[in-house]
């Protein structure tokens, strides 16, 4: 199925995730139909994707960067084929002052989803990649421990991502979600923090009021059940912030 503008194609749940259901999935040769513009992780959960005008890279927690191959499987992906609506020059942003940003541009919107891109120099980025199970089942909070952080000063680059309402949790991460690709293309991840305020950034955004959740046709999560997870939990496997 092919998706018209700023809709959400979603692979999978953060809850599958968070039971360490993430080994089968869907092959990246499915994603352009699904958008050009995305968030996700691979089979095991080994790392991090950002896709960023139709390329998708893939950031390992061995500080390995790469364009993902047609036969690799994704095990989770929020995905659109993203126009954005609102574009803004900011002389500072930051992740504490980015949810007001984005609820100025959208009134009415907060129970809305809004995908969100960011383009500048940051003059401090934080993010982390996560690594890859070690056994079959490991859970997102397992693997967080593992984690590589990795923390730039003065880093251009490009984040993308999603701001989902609070009644997702368990579906998708409530509040911000963004990865980073550094303009270089070598280093990226999940952003747990950053800043702009040498040069003005620029806020591209859209509104999103249709989200398509594709329940994952494999016997991995077919025989598992899916439970709710404590919200508290996942915010700590995200690394969320709060507004
Ligand atoms: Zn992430």
């Amino acid at each position: 199925m092919s998706l018209s503008h700023n809709q959400i194609h979603q692979y999978s749940l953060i809850n599958a995730l968070m039971q360490g259901i993430c080994v089968e999935g869907l092959p990246a040769s499915q994603l352009p139909e699904k958008g050009d513009h995305g968030l996700g992780t691979l089979s095991g959960l080994n790392g991090e994707i950002v896709i960023i005008d139709g390329v998708c890279y893939h950031f390992t927690a061995s500080g390995g960067a790469h364009i993902l191959g047609d036969q690799e499987i994704i095990a989770f992906i929020m995905i659109t084929r993203f126009q954005p609506v609102n574009i803004v020059q900011l002389p500072h942003l930051s992740f504490e002052s980015l949810y007001k940003q984005i609820s100025g541009l959208h009134e009415a919107a907060r129970n809305c989803f809004c995908a969100i891109k960011i383009e500048g120099h940051f003059t401090q980025i934080k993010y982390r990649v996560i690594p890859g199970q070690s056994r079959p089942g490991e859970t997102l909070l397992e693997l967080q421990e593992r984690q590589l952080i990795q923390t730039f000063s003065h880093q251009s680059g490009t984040l993308f991502g999603f701001m989902s309402p609070g009644y997702t949790a368990g579906l998708s991460v409530p509040g911000i979600h963004l990865h980073f690709l550094s303009k270089d293309r070598q280093h990226g991840g999940h952003v747990l923090d950053f800043e702009t305020n040498s040069q003005p950034a620029t806020l591209s955004t859209a509104v999103i009021r249709k989200y398509n959740l594709e329940i994952p046709d494999t016997k991995e999560f077919g025989t598992k059940c899916v439970i709710v997870h404590d919200k508290v939990d996942l915010d700590r496997a995200e690394g969320m912030h709060h507004s």
